[in-house]
């Protein structure tokens, strides 16, 4: 039986336990918050029950799925695995505790990924004794529906590690691509500019969110404009992610919008707390 430790229960995390332990993998999520972990438990099993609705998924099916989930406080769950998908918050502080906590708690060949979405893979890498096992795992949001799994190798990152994480990919029933270790990968080096732009768009009065949303949906044919896709991503983690961008690339071209800041000051953070360029209540 394969087991996975997913680290961090939040918008990511939920999404990606949901689809290893759909996949026959005994799942132990983890996160500081218990109520995180409860909130997440209620949304495996809404979006698995939506999978039954559809015909995708049989009631049984369903049952096992959650069946394998175990959720925990602490990493101690972690000793276990023989892989580890860390997911929490866009904060390198954060992550790099949890590296260094993981590399003790986690078996000696288990490999440590991270799902994260600008944070350099060889400096997470670094905080362990074993470089060559971490990779980033960069799942897309909503996880069990997108196809893309981004695979990002650190500067120690060794061939086995990648080509484990690219057969995993795939047995997710995921497409993974690989790219190299730099500051927002390929996904989000590209997608967070025109996130970022539309922001400006907003804050200068060249139109409202609606009309920039449609005139990107309309016009270039995209299935969810740029500011309703902030809104899903979380505008925190656009902003960390632009911070990132902006720093390590040193170019201004990635300065964060200030209307992106004031939005997240103001606890505005789009679909999770039920406001950000949009409203979602209700
Ligand atoms: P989120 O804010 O929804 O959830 C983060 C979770 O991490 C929270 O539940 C928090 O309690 C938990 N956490 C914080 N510190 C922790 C610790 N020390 N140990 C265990 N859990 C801890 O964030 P998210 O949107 O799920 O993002 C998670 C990661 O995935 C980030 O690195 C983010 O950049 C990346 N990511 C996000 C998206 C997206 O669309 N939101 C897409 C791809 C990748």
């Amino acid at each position: 039986m394969s087991r996975v430790a997913v680290v961090g229960a939040g918008t990511m995390g939920n999404g990606i336990a949901h689809v290893f332990a759909q996949h026959g993998w005994e799942t132990m999520l983890v996160d500081v918050s218990a109520e995180q972990l409860d909130r997440a438990m209620k949304t495996i099993d809404a979006n698995l029950e939506r999978q039954v609705k559809k015909g995708t998924l049989a009631t049984d099916q369903k049952d096992a799925t959650l069946g394998r989930i175990r959720i925990d406080t602490k990493l101690d769950g972690a000793g276990q695995a023989e892989l580890v998908v860390e997911a929490a918050s866009e904060n390198p502080e954060i992550k790099f505790a949890i590296f260094r906590a993981l590399d003790a708690a986690a078996p000696p060949g288990a490999i440590l990924a991270t799902n994260t979405s600008s944070i350099s893979i060889t400096t997470i890498a670094a905080q362990t004794k074993r470089a060559a096992q971490v990779i980033g795992m960069h799942f897309m949001n909503p996880v069990p529906v997108m196809q893309l799994v981004e695979v990002i190798r650190g500067v120690e990152t060794s061939d086995p590690t990648a080509a484990r994480t690219v057969a995993i990919a795939k047995a997710l029933g995921k497409t993974p691509v690989e790219v190299h270790d730099s500051p927002g990968f390929v996904s989000n080096r590209v997608l967070l500019p025109m996130i970022n732009e539309a922001a400006f768009c907003v804050m200068e009065g060249v139109a409202t969110p609606e009309a920039v949303d449609t005139v990107m949906k309309l016009g270039m044919n995209h299935p969810l404009g740029p500011l309703a896709l902030a809104d899903l991503i979380g505008l925190d983690v656009c902003l960390a992610i632009l911070e990132v961008l902006h720093r390590d690339l040193g170019d201004d071209k990635y300065r964060p919008c200030p209307l992106l800041r004031k939005l997240v000051a103001a606890g505005r953070l789009g679909r999770k707390s039920g406001r950000g360029f949009h409203e979602y209540r209700g």
